[in-house]
């Protein structure tokens, strides 16, 4: 009687014990499956610049006379790819050092009104061509203990694509507020907006809603994969709330004290 009451037991653990395993192995296949996934969307994006490149260079060289003009357009045309490559690989290593250990996070008391307000100067000549209006509305000071250069480079990437996706002589209206515990950011915006079978992918990485539309504006469809991190580094949360046609309103709390 004993020995069958161990016997339930010893079949009870290795049962357990297989079954941890094997949800151990089908983790491990689901991080290599999606490493693979990524090198293989790296190889790809990183290729399709080279390709127009190689095609544009190699249409100038076949030709004997090519004329001034057309030598000039695809000149052209080649430093865009240049521009475009410079820019996957610029975001790439952004997504890198977000996603590197804690040893590379330099947490420091940080006014995030001015924070923001930085962010909002360098876009402002961008936002003024296309006759957009970019207003803050900040409720009371902010300081928290943050990476300055990482939450930088998360706020960027929303308030960029604020402006990017937005219609000409639309708004773009920043919020800051706090509480004892959090600080929070609004980067609402009256642009295309984002349909909703779209709305759970975008903050994977190179995901883009439309492609030759995204590819027209110039995205690496990394943007909101990096802000996703740095905002996730922070122990906080980003959330979207979006309409198309309508506009986009993305929120973001972080703890004002940073925890390891
Ligand atoms: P990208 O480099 O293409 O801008 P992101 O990761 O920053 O990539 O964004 C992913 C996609 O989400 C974009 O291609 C765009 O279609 C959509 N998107 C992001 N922000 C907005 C926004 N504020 N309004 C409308 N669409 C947006």
């Amino acid at each position: 009687f004993l020995d069958g009451d161990l016997m339930i037991l010893d079949y009870t653990e290795t049962r357990e014990m297989s079954e941890a395993y094997n949800q151990m192995l089908a983790r491990m296949k689901t991080l290599d499956d999606s490493r693979q996934e990524f090198v293989s969307n790296v190889s790809h994006e990183l290729k399709t610049p080279i390709t127009s490149m190689k095609v544009l260079a190699d249409s100038l060289l076949m030709q004997e006379d090519v004329p001034a003009e057309l030598y000039r357009e695809f000149m052209g045309d080649i430093a865009e790819e240049i521009e475009r490559e410079n820019k996957i690989i610029n975001d790439l290593l952004s997504l890198v050092k977000m996603d590197k250990k804690a040893a590379d996070v330099n947490i420091q008391s940080t006014n995030i009104n001015e924070l923001i307000e930085l962010i909002m100067k360098r876009l402002r000549p961008i936002a003024q061509k296309r006759n957009i209006e970019l207003t803050l509305d900040s409720y009371k000071p902010v300081i928290a203990e943050v990476d300055e250069t990482k939450l930088t480079l998360a706020l960027s990437n929303l308030m960029e694509n604020a402006v990017k996706y937005n219609k000409d002589g639309g708004w773009v209206r920043i919020s800051i507020n706090t509480d004892h515990k959090y600080f929070y950011v609004k980067v609402e915006d009256n642009g295309i907006g984002i349909p909703k079978e779209d709305q759970e992918h975008i903050f994977e990485r190179f995901y883009r809603v439309d492609k030759s539309h995204s590819r027209e504006i110039g995205g690496t469809g990394l943007g909101l994969a990096i802000a996703r991190s740095g905002i996730l580094m922070h122990h906080g949360i980003i959330k979207v709330y979006s309409e198309e046609g309508e506009g986009t309103t993305f929120t973001v709390r972080v703890p004002l004290v940073y925890q390891e």
